[in-house]
């Protein structure tokens, strides 16, 4: 079998997966409003939402073609072996994977571009300058480069010493390294944003009476500055055990009341007291695991080299082949799965908020919510299914308003 020729069919299959998810989303559009959510948008708004939502997916599927085009082109002309000057298998991994890397950048970033710059700033989203919107990709650039470049260094280093005991090792050190990341995240994200704690008054009061009422220890409360960059709210929480700090959006504390702001909390709370974060890293780890089987089973798969042009074994060609043809194949089945779960999960959250006597105020909130991103109202069922990590907004407030109900009875 010629695994170029595998890798091309492949490569098409994933092209025509996400073109699929593009299509049914534009579609869409013309799906009835339900009742509950039909007061969210007036005439004129609803109409800027169907023309955002054009302008998006239609974007998006131009995107999708071109990076397509791109690896087409790599792939199918033998781009990458030009790009090694050594036998030395780090130096030619590291050539191939940065110059692939470079060039996904430039296509993706162009897209970024039109997103923020172009669409979001023309229906009022975008807050970012464009100083910081280069200095965002460059910074998303260089980490990208240096943490695949650098685990593939160490895949490397494991397999040429020790064969197929990376599996079980790499593995380790992956479920590892992904702990580390994420216990770094708050450090990582203060490389795009500024972070200040919550100021006393009445706010900061009840979000810390509800937390003691729920015996839940945080460290601290932050604001972050997400209004330089969107107008869009939000509130998560981050870190582990001692660590763990909520993060609220300032554009949330501005845009909201003190009741929807603390309903909001309460949800965050409910995904806290269900552990769902600690949840999702299981999942992830399950991912990483499969992504390390993966990298293994195509590495000692000898015959991809020569196939693609290659005089001999090059890992950053077998870490792009998982990377456009194997992950984005597997990854729709993760992505179901997970977003089950994850769904599974917010309606959880919600009904802590619910719980704590603020479902109308969550119901507020999550319309100012999903008005101000212009959320999706009618979603195609499907694409929910297959991509959804949150339940579309009218099916979480039926249910809010069910399990108020519920607890009212008791
Ligand atoms: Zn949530």
């Amino acid at each position: 079998m010629n695994y170029k020729i595998l890798a091309l069919i492949l490569l098409g299959l994933v092209f025509g997966y996400n073109l699929f998810l593009q299509v049914i989303s534009y579609l869409a559009q013309n799906n009835p409003v339900p009742d509950n959510v039909k007061d969210l948008y007036d005439a004129e708004t609803y109409a800027k939402w169907k023309a955002y939502h054009r302008e998006t997916c239609g974007i998006g599927i131009v995107s999708l073609i071109a990076s397509f085009i791109l690896y087409l082109v790599l792939l199918l002309f033998d781009v990458l072996p030009h790009l090694v000057f050594s036998q030395n298998p780090y130096l030619s991994m590291i050539t191939v994977l940065v110059f692939f890397l470079s060039l996904d950048a430039v296509v993706s970033g162009v897209f970024s571009y039109i997103y923020s710059m172009k669409i979001d700033e023309k229906y009022g989203f975008n807050k970012m300058t464009l100083k910081t919107f280069f200095a965002d990709q460059i910074k998303s650039y260089l980490v990208s480069v240096l943490l695949m470049a650098g685990l593939c260094s160490l895949f490397i280093l494991i397999y040429e010493k020790m064969g197929d005991w990376i599996l079980l090792l790499f593995s380790g050190v992956m479920t590892a390294f992904l702990f580390i990341v994420m216990f770094l995240y708050p450090f990582f994200s203060k490389m795009y944003n500024k972070f200040t704690p919550l100021e006393e008054g009445e706010l900061r009061t009840r979000l810390t009476d509800l937390l003691e009422k729920n015996g839940y220890h945080v460290r601290e409360i932050q604001v972050m500055d997400a209004s330089k960059r969107t107008t869009k709210s939000n509130a998560y929480f981050s870190g582990y055990g001692k660590t763990k700090t909520i993060v609220l959006y300032d554009t949330l504390i501005e845009s909201m009341s003190v009741d929807e702001i603390v309903a909001v909390f309460a949800h965050e709370l409910g995904h806290g007291l269900h552990k769902d974060v600690i949840k999702n890293s299981f999942l992830s780890i399950l991912q990483m695991v499969l992504l390390v089987f993966l990298a293994w089973f195509t590495v000692r798969t000898e015959g991809i080299y020569p196939d693609f042009g290659f005089a001999a074994r090059n890992y950053g060609l077998a870490l792009i082949l998982v990377m456009l043809t194997e992950l984005p194949l597997l990854s729709p089945v993760f992505s179901f799965v997970v977003g089950l779960v994850s769904r599974k999960a917010e309606y959880r959250a919600d009904e802590q908020a619910v719980k704590e006597g603020y479902g109308d105020a969550l119901i507020s909130a999550l319309k100012k919510l999903s008005r101000d991103s212009l959320a999706d109202l009618s979603p195609s069922p499907v694409e929910v299914a297959l991509t959804y990590s949150h339940p579309p907004i009218s099916q979480r407030i039926a249910a809010i308003e069910e399990y108020g109900k519920k607890i009212m009875q008791q």
